[in-house]
């Protein structure tokens, strides 16, 4: 009889639990996971893939207009937000089951129900205690509500991909990626669109040519800012309107306000602190480097432990778990040169360090940047401008940092990601020959630093 009923039991089927879950049950080891929502947990459900969906919805209204340009003439246009939910719902719903038969097919035991831990190797899940030899926090994270009145008139993301119709005026409060992805989503798709946020510029955990680019191409799309300013109260008047007070005493009115100032933790109530584990202020649960937490058996990644909130890193730290508690111990996890996309209108995306972080931490840098109109554009009325930029660290010519905003920047960056792991310098990258005629090439024809 074995001492434990699993040998490892995992809260949360989200990316990281998933992932660590199936390759555990791989390398031999008795698993079960707890999922009390949605398989496939942020990103599958109300994260990554269904903002994505609604982001090329909203591509469409400019690519129509751009097709003018080129010869197309388009009758009626009408966009019809019910069928695109619809679709996208159809479409979860079936990365659901495809979750599903991925934990069922590895032999992985599945409750749907919220899990509570009760001591370092006991679980409380449907009624009955179960115990396993690890216990994995994979718990991911929840919208924040900032403490301002009428703030429960809001909405946050996660009602937004279930909206019965799309708002005529929406403000959107935040000024970091999903509040900037969102407000672009809303534009695209025909809503009026203002962005209030306090700081400038926008998107500041990232290099700040990408904010400042993305501010101003974002207002030529028809995005209202309402920058350096936070809101005071929220009023909701008779017939539904909103009515917003913002800090510099001047007042907004709109149909929908979506509530995008951040996310924290999803550990409340967990028992995490009853049964010793140490969790910071926000709800993080603490680990060191392996993922371990304060008691031994109990180990968390992901959105929980509040690292990098990317599905990409969940499913890598989830690896390292199973792999540490199952297999060899192989593979370690490097927070350095962690590629992201920004799916704004124009796409932004990032790796490395920022202009300022490489400043901070080598002196002397050179920089090297680009700004054009690319060749789709020449034929329509487009005004959107595209830009790339390079860090470089002035004294061993290695590149740092690679940054753009422009059409499909993640799909280039991710090849940049590659080459900042390998060391790659700014003579490599010279000495690479562009594919013509792309926007990528320009990264490899920069040859004069910006003074
Ligand atoms: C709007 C939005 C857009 C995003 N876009 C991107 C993107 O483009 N690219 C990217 O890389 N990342 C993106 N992210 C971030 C990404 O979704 C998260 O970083 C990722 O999902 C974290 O994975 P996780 O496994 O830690 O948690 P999650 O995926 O959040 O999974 C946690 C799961 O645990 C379940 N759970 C919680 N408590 C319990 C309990 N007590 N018992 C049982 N189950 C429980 C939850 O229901 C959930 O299903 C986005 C997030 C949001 C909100």
């Amino acid at each position: 009889m074995p001492e434990f009923d699993y040998d490892l039991y995992t809260i949360g089927a989200g990316s990281g639990g998933v992932r660590a879950s199936r390759f555990a049950a791989n390398f031999g080891a008795r698993v079960a996971v707890a999922e009390e929502r949605y398989l496939g947990g942020t990103c599958v459900n109300v994260g990554c893939i269904p903002k994505k969906l609604l982001s090329y919805a909203a591509h469409y209204h400019e690519e129509i207009e751009d097709a003018a340009g080129y010869g197309w003439q388009i009758g009626e246009r009408k966009f019809d937000w019910p069928t695109l939910i619809a679709n996208k719902d159809r479409e979860i719903a079936r990365l659901n089951g495809i979750y599903e038969r991925l934990l069922t097919g590895s032999g992985v035991t599945i409750h749907k129900a919220r899990a509570t831990i009760v001591d370092p190797h006991t679980i409380e899940v449907e009624g009955k205690r179960v115990t396993a030899r690890h216990i994995l926090v994979a718990t991911g994270g929840w919208p924040m509500v900032p403490d301002i009145p009428g703030m429960e008139h809001s909405v946050t993301s996660n009602e937004c991909f279930y909206l019965k119709e799309l708002p005529r005026r929406i403000a959107v409060l935040g000024g970091g990626y999903i509040a900037v992805e969102f407000a672009s989503i809303f534009k695209g798709l025909g809503s009026a669109v203002t962005l209030i946020h306090r700081s400038m510029p926008i998107l500041r955990e990232f290099d700040a040519d990408i904010g400042m680019t993305l501010n101003a191409e974002m207002q030529k799309k028809g995005v209202q800012f309402r920058s350096r300013v936070t809101v005071r109260n929220v009023e909701k008047r008779d017939g539904g309107e909103l009515c917003i007070t913002l800090s510099d005493d001047s007042t907004l009115a709109c149909d929908l306000l979506l509530n995008a100032t951040g996310r924290k933790p999803h550990t409340r109530g967990l028992g995490l602190e009853e049964a010793g584990v140490k969790v910071a202020e926000n709800g993080a649960v603490l680990v060191d480097a392996n993922y371990e937490t304060s008691v031994p058996s109990i180990h968390a990644i992901g959105d929980a432990i509040d690292r990098m909130h990317l599905t990409p890193v969940a499913l890598a730290e989830g690896m390292v778990v199973a792999d540490r508690l199952f297999n060899t111990a192989r593979r370690t996890m490097d927070y350095a040169n962690v590629p992201t996309a920004i799916f704004s209108h124009p796409n932004a995306a990032t790796v490395g360090l920022s202009e300022a972080q490489a400043r901070e931490q080598f002196g002397e840098v050179k920089i090297f940047r680009s700004g054009f109109k690319a060749l789709k554009h020449t034929l329509t009325r487009n005004e959107e401008r595209v830009m790339m930029k390079l860090v470089v660290d002035a004294k061993t010519d290695r590149v740092l940092g690679a940054h753009m905003v422009g059409p499909e920047a993640g799909e280039i960056i991710q090849g940049f990601a590659v080459a900042l792991n390998c060391g790659a310098t700014k003579a490599q990258i010279d000495a690479t020959i562009g594919i013509h005629p792309t926007m990528a090439e320009e990264f490899v024809t920069m040859r004069e630093p910006v003074a």
